[in-house]
């Protein structure tokens, strides 16, 4: 660590693995799926227990109102859970925005529920490296750096934000990133980085939609002239949709439900499918040919189609900004003796809403560690402390130098 000055190398002494190792356990034990309020409740009480070690104000946000449209073609109401934000130092000038997510993706009566030992390093266990490590090293690592160095205290402010539906998109907690954003310096989020420590630097966007498209039901023999066949426009539709595929944009139909008895045309069917545009321009080429492709089947087949969705994950581009706050972490991450490579990803992540905020954003500065959205989950211990002493560092250099030009 010959990089480090002698008041770096003095804030990052506290550091240990044990106790984050513990808090990982821990929570890793909550089963936080997106759909399990009880669970959500619990690890937020849990995580405010933990958070008030920090100085500052810790409250529980409500979630905004969510709908999700059903297998009859209704829209109807998502209940979410709360979200947590503590914020430090509002008053400071300058502040950054530190965030994660409780959630997991395993539900309540997933197989995945608990942790065991791959090897002495190797963690498996629901929701380990995603995120509940990267949640209990971001905690040590800022209480590493609210204990300051012995010349001068901290003087950064920042939020954290740790909301409890990432996995499905963030849709109730969107509005709330966006306003705690803003204005800040740079941002920092928890995402796990790849076991050889593989960092994401672009995403693109993503979009999820259902069409639910309305025809006339009729008899299959007697009168199908009169039918309008929705199932024929759903396919349709997929097929355009999919026609819409170019570089930097994908494309996925990837559900259709609805339908009727073999004896009826079908006057209902919802077509659900995903949108990925690489930048701001594609994602309104997507927009475009969504339209076009609506209009063209509505006429062609005599439906009615109505569209529900948008681009929830604005595309992630990396500009000047950003380049800087990389370019600070990769030094520190040089200076601890700590192995980081860069890459774009196809993935999309809550860095995808503070990108669009204009604040330059690294988003996978939590622990290392694989197969996560599986059973296979794993986390490498290691990386608990390392990435904590990472998380005091960059804060301490952010602190006393800014996000440099
Ligand atoms: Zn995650």
């Amino acid at each position: 660590m010959s990089g480090l000055s002698g008041e770096e190398h003095d804030l990052l002494a506290a550091i240990e693995r044990g106790p984050i190792l513990a808090r990982t356990l821990d929570w890793a034990a909550i089963n936080s799926g997106t759909g399990n309020l009880e669970g959500l409740a619990a690890m937020a009480g849990r995580l405010a227990d933990a958070f008030a070690a920090l100085p500052g104000e810790i409250r529980l946000a409500e979630p905004a109102p969510v709908e999700k449209v059903d297998a009859e073609g209704r829209p109807h109401a998502v209940a979410h859970g709360r979200h947590l934000v503590l914020s430090v130092r509002p008053e400071a000038g300058r502040r950054v925005i530190l965030t994660g997510h409780m959630d997991t993706v395993y539900a309540r009566n997933h197989p995945f529920q608990a942790c065991d030992w791959l090897d002495a390093e190797t963690l498996r266990g629901p929701g380990t490296a995603d995120m509940k490590g990267g949640l209990a090293l971001m905690l040590a690592g800022l209480a590493a750096y609210e204990q300051g160095g012995p010349t001068l205290g901290p003087t950064l402010g920042y939020d954290v934000l740790i909301n409890s539906d990432e996995e499905t998109g963030s849709l109730s907690s969107a509005a709330l990133i966006a306003e705690l954003a803003r204005g800040k310096i740079a941002a920092l989020t928890y995402e796990p980085a790849l076991p050889d420590g593989g960092m994401a630097r672009a995403r693109p966007g993503s979009g999820n939609y259902a069409a639910v498209i309305r025809g006339r039901s009729a008899h299959a023999g007697r009168n199908p002239e009169e039918g309008r066949n929705a199932v024929v426009a759903a396919g349709d539709l997929a097929l355009r949709l999919a026609a819409a595929r170019r570089e930097g944009l994908s494309v996925n139909p990837a559900r259709i439900e609805g339908g009727a008895p073999n004896n009826t045309v079908p006057d209902l069917a919802i077509l659900h499918f995903n949108m990925r545009p690489r930048t701001p321009g594609l994602a309104e080429a997507a927009r475009a040919a969504i339209d076009a492709a609506i209009a063209e089947v509505a006429a062609a087949h005599d439906v009615s189609i109505q569209l529900h969705g948008h681009v929830s994950r604005p595309p992630k581009p990396v500009g000047p900004g950003t380049e800087a706050l990389y370019a600070l972490v990769s030094r520190a991450a040089a200076d601890l003796g700590q192995a980081m490579t860069w890459k774009d990803t196809g993935g999309v992540c809550d860095g995808n809403n503070i990108a669009a905020c204009g604040v330059p954003v690294l988003d996978t500065m939590g622990a290392l560690g694989g197969a996560i959205h599986s059973p296979g989950e794993f986390l490498l211990t290691g990386s608990l402390d390392a990435r904590a002493r990472l998380t005091a560092l960059v804060m301490h250099r952010l602190d006393r130098h800014g996000v440099p030009a």
